[in-house]
């Protein structure tokens, strides 16, 4: 069979769903669907084994944790607000009895702390792997959620904070890497990713937001989202990305380029978003501006405002 790569077989399925009128469908981070009230929010998301975590690497906790936040990060991205979750697993026999009951109490863990019930799911056997999905319920008012498509040139380009810290962090773990303070700081930051909530409702009250997205793959291809969705082009400053001191120090002690794990490791879920510079001065929370709206196509990066020849590709599945 061809290989389309993961993007061309969603558009593959795209021309078999055309969005109805009044509808977001594939290709945001969450689908929307009017109602007499708000608007319905639908979001999914699967974690498997061996390509999400190694379940020998990562505690159930945390893989309980993280498989909720990653769902909840893309109603964060719309400007929602997240109303319930379902949970499916699919459980190989050596995995139904105390690794499942550590994934629920991480699971619960970020559930109560954002106040989102979970209100159904499926639970089915598996020949080897753990396979999870998460299906998120969230509203936003008539109209109002931010979809990808709203980059005007001109706008900034924003991130709500650290970006390469999760990628960090996976390295570490997946190399072993002695514990020292720099890679606890990013493990933690892999493992227990922060959806932006609260972040993505104040931005969606501005009304100053163009475009928005959560960043789950490295803005090298998640920005490239929004460039396409938007019919724009943007240039990027390497030296404005938000990179963390851990991850500077992590990058420089192995001969690492950080600016590599800040564009393309992803797993960040810090939110990626297009608006006048002045937004920057509205919200409570710190916004990093990392680069400009332009016409055209594609990114064109820079290092102390010079074209460089770095070019990341970001993460994809296949
Ligand atoms: P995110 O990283 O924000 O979760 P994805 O990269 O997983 O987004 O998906 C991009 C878009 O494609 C989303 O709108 C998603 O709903 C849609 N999509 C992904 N896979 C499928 C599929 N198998 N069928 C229909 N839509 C899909
Ligand atoms: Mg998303």
């Amino acid at each position: 069979m061809k290989q389309r790569g993961e993007f061309g077989l969603i558009e593959l399925i795209k021309e078999h769903f055309p969005t109805p009128e009044g509808m977001v469908g594939i290709g945001d981070d969450c689908a929307t669907v009017p109602t007499s009230g708000d608007d319905l929010l639908t979001t999914t998301d699967m974690l498997i084994e061996g390509v999400h975590f190694v379940r020998s690497k990562s505690s159930p906790e945390d893989v309980g944790w993280k498989s909720a936040a990653v769902n909840l990060s893309d109603i964060a991205a719309m400007g929602g607000t997240p109303v319930a979750t379902f949970l499916s697993i699919a459980l190989p026999r050596d995995a139904q009895g105390e690794w499942v009951e550590r994934f629920v109490e991480g699971y619960a863990a970020i559930s109560h702390l954002f106040g989102v019930p979970l209100l159904g799911g499926d639970t089915t056997s598996s020949l080897r792997d753990i396979a999870i999905n998460v299906t998120v319920e969230g509203r936003c008012e008539r109209g109002r959620a931010i979809s990808r498509r709203g980059a005007q040139v001109g706008h900034t380009i924003f991130v709500t904070g650290a970006l390469g810290d999760s990628g960090g962090g996976l390295k570490a773990l997946l190399d072993g890497d002695e514990r020292t303070p720099e890679v606890e700081y990013l493990t933690a930051k892999h493992m227990r990713p922060m959806p932006r909530l609260a972040e993505g409702r104040e931005l969606l009250t501005t009304g100053m937001v163009g475009a928005m997205m959560d960043i789950s793959d490295g803005i090298a291809s998640d920005l490239g989202h929004i460039l396409r969705a938007s019919g724009v082009g943007a240039v990027v400053e390497l030296s404005s990305l938000p990179i963390s001191e851990q991850l500077a120090t992590f990058c420089g002690a192995r001969g690492l380029n950080k600016f590599e794990f800040a564009t393309s490791a992803g797993e960040d879920y810090e939110l990626l978003l297009t608006a006048p510079a002045e937004l920057a001065t509205q919200v409570s929370f710190p916004l990093y501006p990392i680069g400009t709206i332009v016409e055209g196509e594609g990114i064109e990066w820079q290092l102390d405002g010079e074209q460089t020849e770095f070019n990341p590709q970001g993460y994809t599945h296949f």
